[in-house]
């Protein structure tokens, strides 16, 4: 009969897969990591790459904050594309203002550092901001931006260095709890025997336990992204996020004028047909990333959300983007989507399957925020550390 060979086989090379292996290898564990492609190609490597707790309900702040801090100290360690440039959400009239105010007092009584800009200080510090689109901003100095290809290929190059055994093109097809630990069989006939294994499959639904995702209450979402070409001699520092985001994010819902504001929204526009909301970010190279719209199929129908990129969505985020910013260029240079899934009923789907098997995944949109502080937690939770 084989030996146990790990403690820990993790299934999934994404954000929350990585760090997963992370925690687990710093608390001395043998661990493998499994990743179906020759390189990561789920929603870690499609995103914005922006590290923002700020957005997050209490809960998932906490997670975030700590997720801060552990991106730091890698970077402090290795160069892993992490900037501290801050966060900034701009509102757009009165009602997101209220909000701003709101979620500052709310920070300040979980003493994390926020600073309100006038309309005066958010034009100064970001040029090419339209005048007639800001009243306001609240700026979270804490907050960075990474590289998600960058990130997620240096810190697996790092556990690999630190001795993690990664895999890649290791499609998992099977886990069969045996006596003596977990038997992992990978689609090319390979096999790994370890105590646990984690399963953090992202939105890959058909490959391993599709009657359990079959009958959760996941879902799927679709977002649609732009890439500009390189902005001459423009800087736009950290992530910005705009009026619509304030009126989408977590974080806002704990605010005392959430609801009334959201009563008084009308539902019959563009924006919400296609949960658009608007965000920047700016590349180092140069580029800036535009999103993004969300569209939303159950995880058993996810094929009906298609292949293709609907050019009115598009139209949509340019449209909205150029009353925001006037940007030296608007050419576009690259367009995608990305897929994330999320539950309807929580904030995250975690199903221990068999003693020693557990599923997590649907992390939902703050998986570039929440994974790394996410997964210390549930590591030590599992290994009672
Ligand atoms: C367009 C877009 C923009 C976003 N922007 C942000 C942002 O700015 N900030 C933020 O916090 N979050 C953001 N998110 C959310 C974030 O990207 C996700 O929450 C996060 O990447 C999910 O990570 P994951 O590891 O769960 O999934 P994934 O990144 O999808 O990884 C799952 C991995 O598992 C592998 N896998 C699946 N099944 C198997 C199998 N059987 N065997 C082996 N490997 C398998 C897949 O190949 C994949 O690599 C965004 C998401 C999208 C789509």
């Amino acid at each position: 009969m084989a030996e146990v060979e790990y403690d820990l086989v993790v299934v999934g090379g994404g954000v929350l897969g990585t760090f997963h292996a992370y925690h687990a290898h710093k608390a001395g564990l043998k661990v493998a990591l499994l990743e179906k492609d020759h390189k990561p190609q789920g929603a870690t490597v499609r995103n914005f790459g922006q590290v923002v707790p700020s957005g997050m309900n209490t809960k998932w702040q906490r997670y975030g904050r700590k997720s801060l801090r552990i991106y730091k100290k890698i970077q402090s360690k290795l160069d892993i594309s992490v900037r501290q440039e801050g966060s900034i959400y701009l509102a757009s009239d009165d009602e997101e203002m209220q909000l701003l105010e709101e979620l500052r007092q709310i920070n300040k009584d979980n003493e994390y550092m926020s600073i309100l800009f006038t309309k005066a200080q958010c034009l100064s510090r970001y040029r090419g901001l339209s005048p007639n689109y800001v009243k306001g901003g609240l700026f979270f100095p804490e907050e960075i931006t990474v590289e998600p290809r960058v990130m997620i290929a240096r810190v697996q190059h790092y556990l690999r260095k630190k001795g993690v055994h990664i895999f890649y093109s290791a499609q998992v097809v099977e886990c069969l709890e045996m006596a003596r630990g977990v038997t992992v069989h990978v689609a090319d006939g390979r096999s790994f025997m370890a105590k646990k294994v984690i399963i953090c499959n992202g939105s890959d639904f058909k490959t391993l336990y599709p009657t359990v995702f079959k009958e959760s209450d996941l879902e799927v979402s679709k977002l649609q992204m732009l890439l500009t070409k390189p902005q001459p001699n423009f800087m736009l520092p950290g992530s910005i996020l705009t009026g619509l985001s304030i009126r989408r994010y977590e974080a806002f819902a704990e605010c005392p004028s959430y609801l009334a504001i959201k009563n008084r929204e009308d539902d019959d526009t563009p924006e919400k047909k296609w949960g658009v909301h608007i965000l920047f970010k700016q590349t180092v190279d140069g580029h800036i990333i535009l999103g993004d719209s969300h569209e939303y199929a159950d995880a058993e129908r996810m094929d009906d959300l298609g292949f293709d990129l609907n050019m009115e969505i598009d139209d949509l985020i340019l449209a909205k983007a150029r009353e925001i910013f006037q940007l030296p260029t608007y050419d576009i240079a690259q367009r995608w989507y990305g897929l994330y899934s999320q539950c309807k009923s929580k904030d995250i789907y975690q199903n221990t399957i068999e003693r020693n098997i557990h599923i997590v995944t649907g992390i939902g949109g703050k998986g570039m925020t929440g994974s790394a502080g996410f997964a210390r937690e549930h590591i030590n939770q599992l290994f009672n550390i």
